[in-house]
């Protein structure tokens, strides 16, 4: 079983966009000239601060489960006296002064989870609360099941989400033999990110044409060779500017790194996501025919990794 993860160095590149024209590749096979038999795959949106994979996969919820994150104080009102002791503790202000009569107030954003007030309170009017950040889902699509999350606004932990979205996608497909995994990642190079990537057999790292889109790519590729993933280039709007697709191509040979797709602008992306639909299942436009060339410059690269594999293993 492979893992594959699309990867940006922003949102709104068009990597979901890429992610769902690949499972709707990989369910149905040929289309539109792509000549890649069928084949069986898990859908993982790793995105979880802004999934929406699901927009375009029109899922069928089966199971949705609480993701809990940190801990933060909860004041007992009735214990509070109002001392202001736990505002002079607290480093990150998550509370405000009291004013006498009133309790004091946590506020659940600031609130770092340091407990430090906890422990200063004279009347043990503090204790820590384990906070519902988020849920994650189990779903099904006409191109496969897809796990996805939705991290709540202001919480952390997204790291922690995606690698929770990922084992379930993992444990599905060792238990009932997928060949792939087909993870949309979130954007960016941060935390989240090393957690969708980490383990993962091929990264396709999607990009524009612009400075800040050679920029981003120049990151992700720093991320990807730390971590030891095989990477692959998608110019995204490649007909938009030329010059840009240049400078890209051209750091991507220094970099010895596969630009393996040029996808041009075309609002029928646009249309296609307005209509729940992978582009590559919209109609048979210049858009849909690129994604098919990048999908089986994809699939083949994985093949010959795992022929690679199969040769080493005794
Ligand atoms: S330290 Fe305890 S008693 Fe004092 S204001 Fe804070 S919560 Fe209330
Ligand atoms: S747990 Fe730490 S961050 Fe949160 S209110 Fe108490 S002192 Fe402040």
């Amino acid at each position: 079983m492979k893992q594959l993860v699309i990867l940006s160095g922003k949102g709104g590149t068009g990597k979901t966009t890429v992610a769902a024209a690949f499972a709707h590749l990989a369910a149905e096979g040929p289309a539109y000239r792509c000549e890649v038999p069928p084949i069986r795959a898990v859908l993982a949106d790793a995105d979880v601060d802004a999934a929406n994979l699901d927009l375009v996969l029109a899922p069928t919820e089966l199971e949705a489960h609480d993701f809990t994150g940190g801990a933060i104080a909860i004041i007992d009102p009735d214990l509070c006296d109002s001392c202001g002791i736990c505002t002079e503790v607290c480093r990150f202000d998550a509370i405000p002064e009291p004013a006498f009569p009133d309790p004091a107030i946590v506020d659940p954003v600031a609130c770092d989870g340091c407990a430090a007030c906890v422990y200063q309170c004279p009347p043990q009017a503090i204790h820590m609360e384990q906070q519902m950040a988020g849920q994650w889902f189990r779903s099904d699509t006409s191109y496969g099941p897809l796990f996805h999350a939705a991290l709540r606004p202001g919480q952390e932990n997204s790291g922690r989400l995606v690698t929770m979205v990922r084992q379930q996608a993992r444990l599905l497909a060792l238990d009932d033999s997928y060949e792939l995994i087909i993870i949309d990642g979130p954007p960016g190079i941060g935390c989240p990110v090393i957690s969708a990537a980490t383990g993962t057999d091929l990264a396709l790292l999607v990009t524009e044409p612009t400075v800040a889109g050679a920029h981003d790519l120049a990151r992700m590729l720093q991320t990807t060779e730390h971590f030891g993933i095989p990477a692959l280039v998608c110019i995204n709007k490649a007909d938009l500017h030329p010059e840009g697709v240049t400078t890209i191509e051209s750091f991507c040979r220094q970099r010895g790194v596969d630009v393996v797709g040029h996808i041009p602008f075309d609002t029928d992306v646009t249309r296609a996501m307005v209509e729940g639909l992978p582009v590559t299942r919209w109609q048979d436009n210049a858009v849909a025919r690129e994604l098919c060339r990048v999908w089986a410059r994809v699939v083949s690269v994985l093949e010959e990794d795992k022929m690679h594999n199969s040769a080493s293993t005794p």
